[in-house]
């Protein structure tokens, strides 16, 4: 039996929403939630009582991510749903939280209307995604729970106000030796629903995406050596300028992906020009490249055109070119099958959705090392995200979680 549209709520999603605002509320529309702070522990205690009020096994694990089961009347593993309730600061009510929100309503719905599950169905409420209070968490909660955390992050990831992880996990009551205990391998789905950070959901005035891949990512370092000479005296033909070939280089990576169209993106940013003076030719000008694409050979080719590009620049102009890859995320195609359980949901629903890639990073290509994903979109107004000015609707949110817990229903009922 299809669940009906109608089963989410759209007032009882926005009291959610405000509910969990209110727990390191900046501004009136604006949230400030690092992890392991007091707020964040309050957020998190109130999605526990929440999994507590519905009838789940709530759980904290070593790292401080929140699990609640329904268990399943079969053995196996366990489907799951959920985000990160840790925000930027400020960031906005939506980022991470929408999607622990929706996987609490949406198991919420399912056990109300049908009963316990064949397949065990879980929430997760992931600690820490947003990198707001240390810079090289990666992800701290799914991180935990594949195994990828070593005693020494204890020690060597810092917060920007220089303090271990390690230090603040224990003041926040958690042992931190006690971290490869968050590990899980009994999962055989990760679903998350998450707001679109993106304009292309309001353009098509759909509310809701199915997302098909997540885009992958590099990070270049680029370094162009030429001679410094004096500004005046020496004429632009004889020059070695590292500054006019960086900014042909430069213009060369953004308008090619720009001619590619979408979803390719490239970015430029962190230019620095040595000496740094008007009348002076520097000797070296650095800036750094983001460049992202979700096809897995469409993105290499984007960086050999790049890397292409440059080097032919650094050549004709006679300057020494260095371009260093430093970071690699590869793209994560989203689980076809899975893809599409959540767009038949969509449809037996009749609510207007799109088949769409992801530009940002999120938990789900993390958490594909240890089972299939799918992530679920929901419009964004103006497409705007890590602000206070953050807003979904609590209609596009309700039609959004009502997928989710259609699907949700498809993998665990049937
Ligand atoms: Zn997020």
């Amino acid at each position: 039996m299809v669940l009906e549209r109608s089963a989410i709520r759209p007032d009882i999603v926005w009291e959610r929403i405000e509910s969990l605002a209110r727990h390191g509320k900046h501004g009136e529309t604006g949230v400030s939630r690092p992890v392991y702070s007091p707020e964040w522990r309050a957020a998190q205690d109130e999605i526990a009582a929440w999994c507590d009020e519905i009838g789940l096994e709530v759980r904290w694990d070593a790292v401080g991510n929140v699990w609640g089961k329904l268990p399943g009347t079969e053995p196996g593993p366990s489907i799951v749903s959920g985000s990160h309730i840790d925000s930027q600061c400020p960031g906005g009510r939506f980022d991470g939280v929408l999607g622990v929100i929706a996987a609490a309503t949406a198991i919420a719905t399912l056990k109300e209307r049908y009963g316990a599950p064949k397949r065990s169905l879980e929430i997760v409420s992931l600690c820490e995604e947003e990198s707001s209070r240390f810079p090289t968490t990666g992800f701290w909660g799914s991180r935990a729970i594949r195994g990828a955390i070593t005693e020494s992050d204890l020690e060597t990831v810092i917060s920007y106000d220089g303090e271990p992880i390690g230090e603040v996990m224990a003041s926040a009551g958690f042992d931190p030796m006690r971290f490869a205990d968050a590990r899980r391998n009994d999962l055989s789905a990760f679903v998350e629903l998450h707001i679109e950070q993106g304009p292309i959901l309001e353009a098509e005035h759909l509310p809701v995406g199915i997302v098909s891949a997540i885009t992958g990512l590099r990070h270049y370092v680029v370094t162009v050596d030429g001679v410094s000479n004096h500004a005046g005296a020496f004429p632009m033909d004889l020059r070695l300028d590292p500054m006019a070939g960086a900014a042909e280089m430069i213009s060369d990576v953004i308008g090619r992906a720009e001619r590619i169209g979408r979803p390719a993106v490239t970015t430029v940013g962190r230019i620095s020009a040595e000496p740094n003076y008007p009348a002076i030719v520097p000797d070296r000008v650095t800036f750094m490249i983001d460049a992202r694409h979700p096809d897995p050979a469409a993105r290499l080719a984007l960086y050999d055109e790049h890397e292409a590009a440059i080097a032919a620049i650094g050549e004709r102009r006679g300057l020494k070119v260095s371009c260093v890859n430093i970071k690699e995320h590869p793209p994560y195609v989203c689980d076809a099958e899975l893809v599409a359980i959540f767009e038949a949901a969509a449809m037996n629903l009749e609510i207007p959705f799109k088949t769409m890639t992801s530009g940002a990073v999120h938990d789900t290509q993390r958490m594909a090392t240890l089972a299939p994903g799918v992530m679920i979109f929901v419009r964004s107004k103006d497409g705007r995200s890590h602000t206070p000015a953050e807003y979904t609707s609590p209609e596009d949110a309700a039609l959004g979680i009502a997928t989710l817990t259609e699907g949700l229903r498809t993998l665990a009922y049937t």
